[in-house]
């Protein structure tokens, strides 16, 4: 790919219409195609300079000679599932692979499209559950990287022609978000651009372990994005056995920052609890989430822990993980169950990229590390 070749130009998937505008200004290139551009890039998503058919066909020449687009170099590969979810398999620019999913609503929703998407190559969190943590950090993802993998997937939903659209992003995906606020934030804002792809911020999730400065920057950003909190034990013991980020950062303290962070109008925080058997589903610890959670507006996310031989944890039997949820239920609280979608492409959230190196379509341990 020559746009791999030269990393340091600017990558336009990753600039706001200011900043767009400002680099052409730079240029000598009149503000009103910086704007062009921005659709072109952004609204139309398109992936090829080309197709920007109102451009003159010597700026498009400066552009593909003095910018590049940024984000994914090459997809690796796209595979639907039987559920109707496809996993995406995207390399970088540096070669790097990373997984994003797409996966239907349900019902009647089914026409309307998640995007699970990963925020870091790798993550250094390093969740005792977590085939991603297991696997360790590579790097952060770009702004233009984080971006695209919303662009491809609207792209590729074009291309399928049967109605189906993007309507939520779920920050998901390889990576803990929160400690990429650098590049997460930007991304966001120009998903919620008007004049880009227009998503609705409360269609947007960001889904964090608890990175207490990283909460505090997105609730002050201004952009209202949903929160969903890994939280995974109610206890601060507890959950220091699985996340011991929670050593630096106390539950209570995530507690408290929740209760802080700005919700609009009927919105309310995901709490995640991906339940492992014999380890945090009992009904103590059902009991335990509803205290914490007292007063904090609130959705619960039973998650059945998928599993992985890397992982020491086991999920627990379909009839426990629907018991635990009636607890949560009775006392009045939303809560919803999360039966992994894609599966037989190992799909799930929180297996992505790690179990591709693992497990390919026919053999096993394929891909190297990097
Ligand atoms: N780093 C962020 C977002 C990526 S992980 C976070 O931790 O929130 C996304 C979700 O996948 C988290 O809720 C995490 O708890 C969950 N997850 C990770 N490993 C899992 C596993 N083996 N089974 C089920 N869910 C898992
Ligand atoms: Fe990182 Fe999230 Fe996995 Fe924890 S659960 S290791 S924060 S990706």
């Amino acid at each position: 790919m020559t746009e791999s070749l030269q990393p340091f130009q600017p990558a336009l998937r990753g600039l706001s219409q200011e900043a767009l505008c400002a680099l052409f200004a730079e240029k000598g290139i009149p503000a009103f195609r910086g704007k062009q551009v921005f659709h072109w890039v952004q609204k139309k998503g398109v992936r090829d300079f080309e197709a920007m058919r109102n451009l003159p066909k010597e700026l498009r020449a400066r552009l593909a000679e003095e910018t590049r687009f940024g984000g994914i170099a090459e997809t690796i590969a796209e595979k639907p599932s039987a559920d109707g979810s496809v996993k995406f398999l995207f390399a970088l620019d540096d070669g790097k692979k990373i997984e994003s999913v797409l996966m239907p609503g349900s019902g009647a929703d089914a026409d309307k499209m998640t995007l699970c998407v990963s925020s870091q190559v790798g993550c250094a969190v390093d969740c005792k559950f977590c085939v991603t943590g297991k696997n360790g950090f590579f790097r952060q993802m770009t702004t233009a990287e984080i971006v695209d993998q919303a662009l491809y997937a609207r792209h590729y939903l074009a291309r399928q022609n049967d109605g189906r659209l993007l309507r939520n992003i779920v920050f998901m995906g390889m990576g803990e978000p929160l400690l990429n606020t650098e590049n997460v934030i930007p991304a966001i804002r120009l998903m919620i651009d008007h004049e880009g792809m227009d998503l609705s911020p409360r269609r947007i999730t960001v889904s964090t372990s608890g990175i207490l400065p990283g909460l505090d920057e997105l609730a002050q950003s201004g952009m209202n994005a949903m929160l969903a909190i890994s939280l995974n034990a109610p206890t601060q013991e507890e959950r220091e056995v699985i996340m011991p980020i929670t050593r630096k950062y106390p539950l209570a303290d995530l507690m408290e920052a929740c209760r802080r962070y700005p919700l609009r109008g009927g919105a309310r925080i995901t709490f995640e609890y991906v339940l492992m058997a014999g380890f945090n589903d009992s009904r103590r610890h059902a009991r335990e989430i509803i205290r914490l959670v007292h007063g904090i507006p609130t959705k619960i996310n039973v998650i059945p822990f998928n599993p992985d031989p890397a992982l020491p944890y086991q999920r627990p039997t379909d009839e426990a993980v629907l018991e635990f949820a009636e607890v949560i239920r009775a006392a009045n609280l939303t809560c919803s169950i999360r039966w992994s979608k894609a599966l037989d492409v190992s799909g799930a959230c929180g297996q992505l990229a790690g179990q591709y190196r693992q497990k390919t379509s026919g053999g096993y341990v394929v891909l190297p590390r990097e």
